[in-house]
């Protein structure tokens, strides 16, 4: 598919890797469109693209407001051609705690709501873009943002099943809905160099994590976006799995 002239639309790109996405995109002619819950993100997005980007407010955990929001985007002409599920919340509390049992441990709420918003968001909102897709015959391409957690990360219990899970429709997707002319692929990127990993790691862990990755530095968000053009561009790739981490193995 070509980029340009695209209607590409990201979930959660108010900042961090999908404001990236969303960015690059428009410089590269596509017509980008996103979904995020945060309304002071949402209008500076429209602010500093000076348009460019539309940007409508939505919780992807709320399934009126995605039929609402979905809705809303097509009746304002905008047709997407590309999903981008990178809505995301990084999770990390231990499944039990032996030694001291006031500290904190993976509680059920927490569970519920990283699920919810890293994977049952996924499922929803893709199912109705994809409803959408078929209807209009329009050909389309899904990416979902996962992330090497998928492997297993010691502490992230919901986290990793949840990106597991993305890993898992993805394959599913890709098999169900190839022969209509529907690809669908997933990044699971390892640690990016963003503003909420350098606010969940300190720098002595981010030190320490650099001398574990073969290439010895974080990734950057330019790395993703790369990828995410290479799958809408590549007409013959579906279902495959991006690990984009340096060479990092969970
Ligand atoms: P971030 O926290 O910087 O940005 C996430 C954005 O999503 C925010 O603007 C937030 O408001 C929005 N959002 C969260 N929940 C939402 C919801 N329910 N509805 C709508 N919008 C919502 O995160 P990031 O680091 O840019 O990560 C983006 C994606 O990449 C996530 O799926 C994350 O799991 C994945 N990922 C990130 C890294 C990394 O190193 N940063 C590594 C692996 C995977």
């Amino acid at each position: 598919m070509k980029i340009e002239g695209a209607g590409i639309l990201i979930t959660g790109a108010g900042r961090g890797i999908g404001r990236y996405l969303a960015e690059q995109f428009s410089a590269a002619s596509a017509r980008v469109g996103v979904i995020e819950k945060d309304p002071a993100l949402c209008e500076q997005l429209r602010q500093d693209s000076e348009g460019r980007i539309q940007a409508w407010c939505c919780d992807v955990t709320d399934p009126a407001a995605v039929d609402a929001t979905l809705q809303a985007i097509v009746d304002s002409g905008f047709d997407i051609d590309v999903l981008i599920n990178n809505a995301g919340i990084i999770h990390s509390e231990p499944l039990v705690n032996l030694l001291s049992r006031t500290d904190r441990v993976h509680s059920r709420d927490n569970w519920r709501q990283v699920i919810a918003t890293n994977l049952d968001a996924v499922f929803f909102v893709t199912s109705r873009v994809v409803e959408r897709m078929l209807a209009k015959r329009r050909k389309g391409v899904v990416i979902s943002i996962s992330s090497i957690s998928a492997n297993g990360n010691p502490g992230q219990s919901a986290y990793s099943a949840a990106k597991a899970g993305v890993n898992a429709l993805t394959h599913t997707w890709a098999k169900e809905l190839g022969g209509m002319g529907l690809r669908f692929a997933a990044i699971a990127p390892g640690f990016i160099d963003t503003p909420s990993t350098r606010a969940a790691l300190s720098e002595a862990t981010l030190a320490k994590l650099q001398q574990k990755i073969p290439l010895r530095r974080l990734g950057d968000m330019q790395s993703i976006f790369q990828s995410a053009r290479h799958i809408v561009e590549n007409d013959y790739l579906t279902g495959s799995v991006l690990e984009i981490d340096g060479g990092l193995v969970l």
